[in-house]
């Protein structure tokens, strides 16, 4: 994680790193004692303020994309071993076993209590850095912060400009190579960008299976897609949103665009096509002509 900033208070670094590591300790499933650790071994938690406003997120989210993001996959996620590393295949029977437990219509939210039913358990992890630096970027404008870059394991969120008023240049990754494959001019928004390459096995039959997993196969998700970048105003939402558009693949992905809009879009295709929509016409460059052919969409 890299917070970059311009002013603000001395002690700003080290509350905004104190922050997150409070936050960390909240959401972290592999923290014993954090809200969701609590909730996948006990069934029922009384959340903190910020677990509540989360799962709610989640769930809006869940609806808008048809349980493409789907918190509820936890069981799976740790059958196929993307929380240890210890990755394995799982068995289809195994995986039939699971699929019934992932079902998020059955995670109950009150203003006092989360719950789920026996054998589920949940996992922000496709939202809760976006939603990390959200707060986090509340707390820089709050001391009075003007510039700031910040990055989040590769969720960007740029605050204002560079100080001499140019846009922050943000790199999006190449899926299939080391560096990357464009640059993004970005100012006042969340970059957030999800793909296969992030964590992935290669199994005995030479396959590619990687941590996106697709709620309704309970495999990884092969939609076409090798990355998703989401360009918009909530960290959260430009989260969820990559993870869940990474499931639905390009066709389904521009149909939510055009009919939800607020957001924009980079798609990186097994076809190699980088797929910008129009509101990034004029603000990305394709760093990598050669491999990838730039295509624009646009709203009608
Ligand atoms: P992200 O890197 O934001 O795309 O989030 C991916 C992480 O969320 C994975 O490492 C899993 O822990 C979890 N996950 C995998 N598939 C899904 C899904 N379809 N919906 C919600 N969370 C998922
Ligand atoms: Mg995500």
């Amino acid at each position: 994680m890299t917070l970059r900033f311009y002013g603000g208070p001395e002690t700003l670094a080290e509350d905004l790193k104190a922050e997150t590591e409070r936050l960390e300790s909240v959401f972290s499933v592999t923290r014993p004692d954090s809200d969701f650790a609590r909730l996948n071994a006990d069934g029922r938690i009384a959340p903190a303020p910020e677990t509540r406003d989360l799962a709610e997120k989640a769930l809006a989210l869940a609806r808008e994309t048809d349980g493409a993001l789907n918190i509820a996959l936890y069981p799976l996620v740790k059958e196929w071993g993307f929380t240890t590393g210890q990755y394995q295949i799982p068995e289809p029977d195994r995986i039939r076993e699971l699929l019934p437990l992932t079902d998020w219509h059955r995670i109950t939210l009150s203003d006092s209590s989360l719950a789920i039913d026996p054998g589920m358990a949940l996992d922000p992890g496709s939202l809760a850095k976006g939603y990390t630096a959200d707060v986090l970027t509340a707390r820089l404008k709050e001391a009075g912060v003007t510039c700031a870059l910040l990055d989040l394991g590769g969720n960007i969120q740029a605050i204002g400009t560079r100080p001499d008023g140019t846009p922050w240049q943000v790199g999006i990754r190449d899926p299939e190579g080391e560096g990357h494959l464009g640059i993004l001019s970005a100012a006042d928004t969340a970059v957030v960008t999800s793909g296969g390459y992030e964590r992935y096995f290669t199994g005995p039959d030479g396959q590619v299976y990687w941590h996106i997993l697709d709620p309704l196969t309970g495999a990884p998700a092969r939609s076409g897609l090798l990355s998703v970048t989401v360009v918009g105003p909530a960290g959260w939402r430009a989260d969820g949103l990559s993870t869940a558009l990474f499931v639905m693949g390009a066709d389904k992905a521009l149909t939510h665009w055009r009919e939800t809009g607020g957001y924009e879009l980079v798609l990186v295709t097994e076809d190699h096509e980088v797929i910008v929509t129009e509101g990034l016409a004029d603000r990305f460059t394709l760093s990598e002509p050669d491999t990838y052919t730039l295509k624009v969409w646009k709203h009608d």
